[in-house]
């Protein structure tokens, strides 16, 4: 005989729990107090889950996204643009209701100039009486009218002031989305914008070069000495790039140790000679720890160059200057070379994680 089927009670998962316990508590259930909520329950952060227990039921959305902005910085990110976004859409429905009541206004103005011109006008209109009303009637709306667009235009300054800071504030959090945060270099979906943009201006072409750049031997640097030590090193080498480059040249770090410049309004013998300039100073920089004595250095980079002009597009330069790079790599690293016509790669190795 077949054993009866018992529908054991099962516990509900972790996600029934988080959404059920910030309903207890009177959480907006949005996905960033969500997640807030979610690392909380798990525990794997134990003073997060400390802090939010301290708020208890009472917690206010501003003190959510405060935490939030200590432990998660991309919640805060998108919390801080959703912010700005909705203190633009209030500053503009304002201004749209200050519009309509100043077309409003000026219509009732309208109305009573109106209004004076047809009693003035009218035959019967010839009496002192009348015609003292008729001004009357029209400096009191006329003043009236001016007071009220006085006060609009006041608060309207007023309002530019604040839609000025908003403006700021977005900026600040483009900046941060196209940041590297190793590195403080542009990162890769910058690098991507800038890349795309280059094909939109077709005279700017002859002048622009791509480099690409990857560190020799990283792997080893980090499996001898650890990957904290690897990330110093690669903050140093971003700074040792960006100083040997001109103020307007664009430096990216596009993937784990490999770096991107674009040279515009340079021939190609000065993207030759920016690419000898940034190689030398990275091989003449010590990396030695002068608290310890280790020295981690020397550290090398291999270069790939590419012309704009002649890749048909951003994939087709990115290409172009990833198998000049492979030849750098495969004549022996720290150096650079030019893509010239009919330069191939003979392996599947490809030095660029970063692929389009
Ligand atoms: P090659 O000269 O051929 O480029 O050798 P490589 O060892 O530099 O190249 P490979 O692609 O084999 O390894 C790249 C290494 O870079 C792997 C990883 O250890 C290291 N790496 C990548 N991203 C980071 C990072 O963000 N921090 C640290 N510390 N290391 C990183
Ligand atoms: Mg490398
Ligand atoms: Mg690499």
């Amino acid at each position: 005989m077949q054993p009866p089927i018992v529908n054991k009670p099962q516990a509900p998962d972790i996600a029934t729990q988080v959404t059920f316990a910030m309903r207890i508590m009177g959480i907006s259930p949005i996905p960033r107090n969500y997640e807030l909520y979610y690392e909380a329950y798990i525990g794997s952060n134990p003073k997060l889950t400390k802090e939010l227990a301290a708020l208890g039921s009472k917690a206010t959305q501003d003190e959510l996204d405060e935490i939030a902005s200590r432990y998660f910085a991309h919640i805060h990110h998108a919390a801080g643009v959703e912010r700005a976004h909705n203190k633009l859409v209030k500053q503009l429905t304002d201004l749209l209701t200050m519009m309509r009541e100043e077309q409003f206004a000026l219509e009732n103005y309208n109305k009573v100039l109106g209004e004076a011109y047809q009693n003035i006008t009218s035959k019967s209109a010839s009496g002192v009486e009348i015609l003292r009303n008729a001004v009357a009637l029209i400096s009191e709306a006329t003043a009236d009218t001016m007071k009220e667009g006085r006060e609009r235009a006041e608060t309207v300054e007023m309002k530019s002031v604040e839609m000025e800071v908003i403006r700021q504030e977005l900026d600040e959090y483009k900046r941060i989305a196209n940041t590297d945060s190793l590195t403080r270099l542009a990162n890769r979906r910058a690098f991507d914008e800038r890349l795309a943009s280059l094909y939109n201006a077709e005279h700017a072409r002859p002048f622009t070069t791509l480099l690409v750049a990857d560190i020799d031997h990283f792997k080893k640097v980090n499996d001898t000495y650890g990957h904290p030590v690897g990330d110093k090193i690669l903050a140093t080498v971003a700074t040792v790039i960006r100083s040997n480059l001109r103020r307007d040249a664009f430096v990216a770090r596009t993937g784990g140790e490999e770096f991107a410049i674009i040279l515009t309004d340079s021939t190609v013998e000065e993207s030759m000679a920016i690419a000898e300039r940034v190689r030398l100073a990275l091989a003449n920089t010590p990396f030695k720890n002068s608290k310890t004595g280790v020295n981690y250095g020397p550290i090398t980079l291999s270069l790939g160059v590419c012309q704009a002009s002649v890749a048909d597009d951003p994939v087709d330069l990115y290409q172009k200057a990833d198998i000049a790079l492979y030849c750098a790599k495969n004549s022996g690293r720290n150096r650079w070379t030019v893509y010239e016509d009919g330069m191939k790669k003979d392996t599947g190795k490809s030095w660029l994680l970063y692929r389009r």
